[in-house]
């Protein structure tokens, strides 16, 4: 039995990740952490915690995490060049999984978009486009910016030469599109999440797979093997 933490327990995430973790037979959510609560006062009830909470809260959560040595599955988005390096830092302390996109499918899209830039080059200039509910807080997506990450190291161009359009709108759980547009041709890959319980399944994956495992800093090609 693994035992869960969540912290972000209330938000749109949180709740999907209680809600299926109540329907899986290895896992048991034995503490949520929303605004106000303690996570000092429950964390050695755990044995990983899942955070899907804010970016200002990550870190402080993750030291609470590794005064009593547990594992982070850290879903939150939009931190700092500062904070993910100190995330990088705590992770020598304790085992951490970040993945800005916990989905299989976009998981799976790393590789696509690594070969169709390769294969398409300076000919296909580039472009993404994301789509979120109005909620969302970082713009552009941490999708987003890991996909100009993955491009721009494959096309060897910097990150700023690769053109994001992040829109916000409605309820969109979240779409992403990238666009190699030839002089006769178009090609365009396109990821659409269609309920969180996508992210939420690959939280509890992860959360599953990284009990037990060495410190270090692990992303979800770790998770997925
Ligand atoms: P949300 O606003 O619905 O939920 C966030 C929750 O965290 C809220 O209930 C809020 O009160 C709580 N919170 C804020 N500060 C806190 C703190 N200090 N301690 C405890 N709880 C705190 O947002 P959401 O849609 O659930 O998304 C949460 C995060 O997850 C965002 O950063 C979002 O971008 C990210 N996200 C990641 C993935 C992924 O696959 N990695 C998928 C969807 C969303």
């Amino acid at each position: 039995m693994i035992k869960v933490i969540v912290t972000g327990a209330a938000g749109r995430m949180g709740q999907r990740i209680i809600a299926l973790a109540s329907g899986e037979k290895d896992l048991k959510v034995v503490g949520e952490v929303d605004i106000g609560d303690s996570l000092e006062a429950i964390i050695s009830r755990g044995d990983v915690l899942i955070d899907f909470s804010s970016t200002e809260a990550t870190i402080p959560n993750l030291k609470v995490a590794a005064r009593v040595k547990k594992a982070v599955v850290i879903g939150t988005t939009g931190h700092t060049a500062e904070q993910k390096k100190g995330i990088e830092k705590i992770a020598s302390e304790i085992p951490i999984v970040v993945a800005p996109n916990m989905s299989l499918g976009v998981n799976v899209m790393w590789k696509i978009l690594e070969e169709a830039a390769r294969a398409l080059g300076e000919a296909y200039p580039v472009t993404v486009r994301e789509v979120h509910h109005v909620h969302k807080k970082d713009k552009p997506s941490g999708t987003a910016l890991e996909i100009v990450r993955v491009l721009s190291k494959a096309l060897g161009v910097p990150a700023e030469k690769i053109p994001v359009e992040s829109i916000r709108e409605g309820e969109v759980v979240g779409d992403h599109t990238i666009v190699f547009r030839g002089s006769e041709e178009v090609l365009e890959i396109t990821h659409r999440a269609f309920s969180r319980d996508t992210f939420a399944l690959g939280a509890l994956r992860a959360a599953r797979w990284i009990k037990g495992k060495p410190n270090g800093f692990y992303t979800m090609a770790d998770v997925l093997g």
